[in-house]
């Protein structure tokens, strides 16, 4: 699995992770086993999802197993007054049976609420030791800018924003702030929901490229996102057999004359 730098903390994370908006169903939970075993060694969730229970359960098999996991979950914009962060931060780690959260992280920004206020209770969850870096999602440059001005010990180490083959709005302005200030961007749906997989183009260049590496159109697109720098991705699977080939997009480089060739047919869309 190719791993990258996490903000500048000198730590590395997966570039393939595992997403859980909306993942249920009776293989989840080992989904979630097998693709962690198989190198997407990072999970994301939410206070908001519904689904940190359910992680909590992989956790916990991973754990038995001896298996390390990167783990990443979100504070909601409701909660970001200092005593309702602190509260959903402890209702996050009950939920998911850990101690500490590696990322914890501010689902979207929220205007009505000053951010330096959401930021002062998530640095004492750092020294508290409740949690260990802090990020943000669906932030702009300049949100980014306001809330690390905001810090007063800590940095932003990352950014979850939406990115795939068929959305790359950020790649303006949010991917060259994060490269020149070291911020990990997390591409969330990175299949667009599932959408990308019915798109004409995976029957052509993509899986030209794809029989060509011996891999999966999915894993085409997973790594032509993952090869933007500083940009993890976090796809869901609820299925091993989807988790397993997520996991494998993560295991190979594209030459960048495909990478080229890539973004020529994707950049129309
Ligand atoms: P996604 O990862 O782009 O797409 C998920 C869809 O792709 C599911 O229908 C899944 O099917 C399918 N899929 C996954 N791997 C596949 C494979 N190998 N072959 C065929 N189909 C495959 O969508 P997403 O869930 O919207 O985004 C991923 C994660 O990003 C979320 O789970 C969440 O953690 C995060 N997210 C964050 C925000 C935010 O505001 N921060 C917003 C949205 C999402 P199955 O489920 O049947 O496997």
């Amino acid at each position: 699995m190719i791993e990258k730098e996490l903000g500048r903390t000198g730590e590395r994370v997966p570039a393939i992770g595992l997403g859980t908006w909306q993942l249920g169903g009776e293989q989840a939970v080992e989904a979630l086993v097998e693709g962690v075993k198989a190198g997407a060694w990072l999970i994301d969730t939410a206070e908001a999802y519904g689904t940190e229970g359910l992680v909590g359960q992989a956790l916990k098999k991973l754990k038995d197993q001896g298996v390390n996991v990167f783990l990443a979950t979100k504070v909601s914009p409701s909660h970001f007054h200092h005593d309702d962060v602190i509260r959903s931060c402890e209702a996050s780690l009950s939920r998911l049976g850990v101690k500490t959260i590696d990322l914890y992280q501010l689902h979207w920004p929220n205007h009505s609420i000053p951010i330096a206020e959401t930021m002062g209770a998530m640095e004492e969850l750092v020294k508290a030791g409740k949690i260990r870096y802090i990020g943000v999602s669906n932030f702009s440059s300049k949100e980014l800018d306001e809330a690390r001005a905001s810090l007063k010990r800590e940095d932003v180490v990352s950014d979850q924003v939406k990115y795939s083959p068929f959305d790359r709005h950020v790649e303006p302005d949010l991917f060259p702030y994060c490269e020149k200030e070291g911020i990990t961007v997390i591409a969330y749906s990175p299949l667009e929901h599932g959408r990308a997989l019915s798109s004409p183009l995976l029957g052509g260049k993509v899986a030209e490229i794809a029989a060509k590496y011996g891999k999966s159109p999915v894993q085409v697109l997973l790594n032509w996102v993952i090869s933007k720098p500083r940009v993890i991705a976090i796809p869901k699977a609820s299925s091993v057999g989807h988790a397993l080939e997520d996991a494998g997009a993560g295991n190979f480089s594209l030459a960048p004359a495909d990478l080229e060739a890539l973004d020529a047919a994707l950049g129309g869309h």
